[in-house]
Parts: C-alpha cells; structure tokens; sequence
C-alpha cells in the first residue's frame, strides 16, 4: 500500500511537471488557467478597498508614465509568448509611498507601489527593468509554480490565514493562494529566469540595459535601514543579483 501511495505520488509529480521558457523543469499542480482566473479575482479584491481610499492611480502624470512603460513591456511580452495577447493585461499605480514592491499576477494583472518610485527615485529605465521582471515571473508561470509547491508542501494551507492585510475581505482559496503566491519569494532559478527575460523583455521595448544595475543598487540602499523594501525581502541579495546581472549587462 505504502509503496502504491509512493508510486502515485511520484507519477503525480511527473504528470505536473513542466517546462520553463528557459527550459527548466517546474512542478505544476496548479494549471496556468487556474492561476490567471484565482489572480483576477485577487486582483480586484486586493485594488477594491485601496480604490475607495483613492489609492489607486490618483496622480495622472504618474499613471500615464507608468502605463506608457508597461504598454512597451507587454507589446514585447506578447512577441516573446504570442498566446499572452489574450490576456487582460492591466497596471495600477497604488499610492503608498512606503511599499517599495511591484508585481504582476498570472494573466497580466500588473501593480507598482509609489515607494518604488518615490523612494527608490526610479528612472524609466529602471521601471521598465522592475516590470519586465515582474512580466516575466507571469510569462514564465512562477506564480502556477509556487501555488503548486505551496499545495505540495501544505505550507500554504497553513499561510493562507497570513495573506489577507485587510480583516474582512472573503476570497476564495483559490485566490489567497494567488495572492500568496506574490507575497512568497520565488526560488533562486525562478528569479535568474526573470532576470534573463525582463532584461530581454526591457531591451526589446527601447529601455536601457544597464538600469538593471543601477535599480539594484539603488535598492540596496534604501534597504540600508531597519526597514527592508517589500521587493527585497521576496527577491535575492542586491549584492549576488548585481554581479550576475553586470555579468550579463
Ligand atoms: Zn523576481
């Protein structure tokens, strides 16, 4: 019984792996499909409240230059993976100057918090190296992947009590898995795998190389205090990042 179980278990995890972009292999318990739907709906339930505060693009100047950013992004992200132009892609700027972080969910649902701007003083460039990082976690399936190790380590079981910020907001599990899946660090070939194609992705769409570098390091510095950026603590050491990237760069 015990050696069926193992057998199960084993053909389980064959059937769900799959193959990266960059042709590694990933654990998919979790389909893409399943991802992007529970991703919609964290995406709205996570942008409703901060919306009825007038959080969400309340400085036009500020959303104008970022969309046009992610519009040259995702023209390039569509050329990169053509069954991605069927996606609702959409990004909101959330005001709160302390939140140094930016994502983008399975599907195209993108978010930049104004203290990565502000903050960080983030040039175009730069912005275009965080998102096409970030597209290209959503590109790659990172978020599929991690929903599936969260499932396959009953970690996110557990944690999915943890993800909401705001009591009172109901999602379903689906979603608080979605929601986790961006608030968990994704693992070391994860983020080398982002690297590669956001650089790609930024190069592609006009926007320097070399800001890569330079957003790293300017990260790090606002890091420098007690207080870590959100965007650090779910991605590697700006120091080990750096030296790969200017080896790349
Ligand atoms: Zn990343």
């Amino acid at each position: 019984m015990k050696r069926f179980t193992i057998l199960a278990l084993i053909s389980l995890l064959l059937v769900a792996c799959a193959t990266s972009p960059t042709g590694r292999r990933q654990l998919m318990l979790v389909s893409e499909e399943t991802a992007i739907s529970a991703s919609k709906e964290a995406y709205a339930q996570t942008l409703k409240p901060l919306s009825e505060e007038g959080k969400v693009d309340n400085d036009p100047v500020l959303t104008k230059r970022v969309t046009e950013i992610t519009e040259r992004l995702v023209a390039q992200a569509v050329k990169m993976r053509p069954a991605t132009s069927a996606w609702d892609w959409s990004i909101k700027v959330i005001d709160d100057p302390e939140v140094v972080n930016a994502w983008c969910m399975a599907g195209g649902k993108m978010a930049i918090y104004t203290g990565l701007i502000e903050k960080v003083q983030t040039t175009d460039d730069e912005i275009a190296q965080v998102m096409g990082h970030e597209i290209a976690h959503a590109l790659a399936n990172h978020q599929a992947e991690k929903m599936s190790v969260s499932m396959a380590t009953s970690v996110g079981v557990a944690a999915v009590g943890v993800v909401s910020d705001r009591p009172g907001i109901a999602m379903s599990g689906a979603a608080a898995a979605a929601l986790l899946a961006i608030k968990l660090p994704n693992n070391r070939a994860a983020e080398t795998e982002a690297d590669r194609m956001g650089i790609e992705l930024a190069a592609k769409a006009g926007y320097d190389p070399r800001a890569a570098v330079t957003l790293w390091e300017k990260m790090g510095k606002v890091g420098g205090g007690n207080r870590q950026p959100q965007f650090l603590s779910t991605h590697p050491a700006p120091e080990n990042r750096k030296q790969a990237l200017g080896a790349r760069v």
